[in-house]
């Protein structure tokens, strides 16, 4: 079981920025919440991270309701587009610092450190400090630290979003290899309907604040279930 979500929906004073939503999330899928601005991804994300909580409905997190559940409960890891990385701390401080207020052994923070900067193809950089990286290998650092506690989900909102193309394009195939690799259930927010077909396995396609189809990128591409899922996803940027 990866995540369920049963009816939850979230409003903002008079604004519905979510109507009464459900969705089912693999276990170890790599699933885009795609939409133009405004359509409630980002709200869903943090549904699901707990750093809103819903006004109906219910999460559940590998079978275990979360609804109330704290961050820390959770057992998640995230990454937003403009996430800071700790200035002041080394690419290697910053990827431990997860582990350390987990009261890990040292021998084992620097064993999980190596492995994960490996993973994220920066092994000969955790002594830099994040003002010596470029926009692309900072974001890597915030995958690591993300994964360096060893989440049963993974969040990512706009992950790539501020970098340039190239980069971005790069970073994409990555993440793709990435998941391969350590299987992790991977929810990311785009709104980039290229970047959602290029990486997930399914999306589920937003606008204002509800879910207009789930599917494979084939599915959603080959046979739209709205008009608005046509024209959104038929539309080159
Ligand atoms: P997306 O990520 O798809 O761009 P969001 O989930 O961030 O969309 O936002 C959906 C709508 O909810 C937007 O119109 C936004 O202004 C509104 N919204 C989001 N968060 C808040 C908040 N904390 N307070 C008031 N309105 C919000
Ligand atoms: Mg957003």
């Amino acid at each position: 079981m990866g995540i369920t979500i049963e009816g939850v929906s979230k409003r903002f004073g008079d604004f519905q920025a979510l109507r009464p939503t459900d969705l089912t999330i693999e276990t170890g899928s790599l699933v885009a919440l795609l939409g133009p601005s405004g359509s409630g991804k980002s709200t869903l994300l943090r549904l699901i991270a707990g750093l809103e909580m819903p006004d109906t409905g219910r999460i559940l997190l590998t079978g275990r309701d979360a609804t109330y559940a704290s961050v820390q409960e959770r057992n998640i890891g995230f990454v937003f587009q403009h996430y800071a990385l700790f200035k002041h701390m080394t690419v290697r401080q910053n990827v431990a610092f997860g582990l350390e207020i987990r009261k890990a052994s040292r021998a084992e923070i620097r064993a999980r450190v190596d492995e994960l900067l490996e993973l994220v193809q920066l092994s000969g950089f955790g002594d830099r400090y994040p003002s010596q990286l470029s926009g692309g290998q900072r974001q890597r650092v915030a995958l690591a630290r993300a994964l360096a506690v060893e989440p049963q989900v993974l969040l990512l909102d706009e992950p790539f979003g501020a970098l340039d193309a190239k980069v971005r394009k790069e970073l994409r195939a990555w993440l793709r290899r990435l998941h391969d690799e350590v299987h992790v259930t991977t929810v990311f927010v785009t709104h980039d309907q290229e970047e959602a077909m290029e990486v997930a396995d399914q999306i589920v396609v937003m606008s204002q604040g509800q879910i207009e189809q789930v599917g494979s990128p084939a599915e959603i591409y080959d046979h739209p279930a709205t008009p608005f899922v046509m024209s959104f996803v038929g539309q080159v940027n």
